[in-house]
């Protein structure tokens, strides 16, 4: 029967993420394992509005097909929203995506032959892992840690002349770490040398609510880099609209690889995000995220250094919606999550963010959809299943 299906597929880990999720809708249980942005700052009325008046101005053509690349005023918007950053990025660069995970997908699509090297940070985002698979790349992981990517070990990967980098260099998903300025400008200065694109994945950037913003691989290498945003965690996940930007060479084959995936992405959600952006304060909006999680990332970060042991360490966010913990004394975090779910606590353990599965002592929290009080007893409670472990 398994004949049926690809190898492509077969190959591809199932998202444990989504399993957990299930346990996780109990009304009762505290869960720190969804990876979504908190529903309370999805700005409906100004959707609504912006709706209405994408009725007004387009009528029945807001129904019709539309092309590849993506709405040019939206991707002039987004394009003028780098330049205030300081990014030197023009309209026709930008490629908009259903999702910025529909542009790891056409990445994969336009640059991956089965057997081509791909490094990828470890851990690393669950969906990449997922979507690079389905193309059967040769993966050299290379540790990250509190400072960013391991410069030995990337500088050793490269050395393999693989073709992509990806990376998640700002709060990254699932560790919450930052690569520093010095780290990013090691990583550049030996990316520059080689053939290989470097996917800087940027869905929290704007996230950052303590310490001063980083420079962008965009800005260190914009030859070797390719670069994708996405309004998920910024105005809504489920309209699912991204954006990705590259070298004009690679932005033409994407094009391809788009019309022969979904033709386009949905021009009704990018006209509306268009409108909300025309007619309101983006920045202000995210503005209101940020104050947010940084009262939640705080409130999970005082209620760990109260009740957990000490030999359980973990990362400092500087922005955006998780951080990670690793446990001592060999105590794997898929035991803890057993305990955990008697506690009424979840968690995301940190197994399948490793490509060998070795991240087994570790685990992801997400504090981007409680308020403090829920998180502060959610960790009592962690720091309870801990314990019990640590006593049996
Ligand atoms: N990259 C990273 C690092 C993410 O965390 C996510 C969402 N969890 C995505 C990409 C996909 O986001 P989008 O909704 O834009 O497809």
């Amino acid at each position: 029967m398994d004949r049926i299906f690809s190898d492509r597929i077969s190959d591809v880990p199932r998202s444990f993420i989504r399993e957990i999720l299930k346990v996780a809708l109990e009304p009762s249980m505290i869960s720190f394992a969804g990876g979504l942005p908190n529903r309370d700052f999805f700005p409906q009325a100004g959707l609504i509005a912006a709706t209405a008046k994408v009725f007004d101005r387009k009528g029945r053509d807001i129904f019709q097909y539309s092309n590849s690349e993506g709405d040019l005023e939206l991707r002039e918007t987004i394009a003028a929203r780098y330049r205030k950053r300081g990014l030197d990025i023009q309209a026709d660069r930008i490629l908009i995506t259903s999702g910025s995970q529909q542009g790891l997908d056409l990445l994969g699509k336009t640059l991956l032959n089965e057997g081509d090297g791909m490094v990828i940070e470890e851990p690393g985002y669950l969906g990449a892992i997922q979507a690079f698979s389905i193309f059967r790349p040769r993966f050299f992981s290379v540790s990250v840690s509190p400072d960013g990517m391991a410069v030995d070990g990337f500088a050793e990967a490269m050395r393999q002349t693989p073709k992509l980098v990806y990376t998640v260099p700002n709060f990254q998903n699932p560790s919450g770490i930052t690569y520093s300025n010095s780290n990013r400008k090691a990583i550049a200065d030996v990316l520059k040398k080689s053939n290989a694109f470097l996917i800087e994945d940027d869905p929290y950037g704007e996230l950052r609510f303590r310490g001063e913003a980083q420079t962008s691989f965009y800005e260190l290498a914009p030859d070797n880099t390719i670069l994708l945003g996405s309004f998920s965690k910024i105005v809504v996940p489920g309209f699912r609209i991204g954006w990705l930007v590259a070298p004009a060479h690679i932005q033409e084959k994407l094009v391809i690889a788009k019309q022969a995936t979904d033709l386009h992405t949905c021009q009704f959600t990018q006209n509306i995000i268009l409108q909300y952006l025309q007619d309101n304060d983006l920045d202000d909006h995210i503005a209101t995220i940020i104050n947010a999680y940084r009262s939640q990332c705080q409130a999970m970060l005082d209620a760990i250094d109260k009740h957990f042991p000490d030999d359980v360490t973990c990362t400092r966010p500087e922005g955006g919606m998780f951080l990670w913990a690793e446990l001592k004394n060999g105590t794997s975090a898929l035991d803890l999550f057993d305990e955990a779910v008697k506690q009424g606590v979840v968690f995301v353990p940190g197994d399948p963010f490793y490509l060998d599965r070795t991240g087994s002592n570790s685990m992801r929290l997400s504090f981007s959809t409680l308020d403090e009080s829920t998180i502060t007893e959610g960790i009592e409670k962690l720091a309870q299943a801990i314990n019990q472990l640590h006593n049996r």
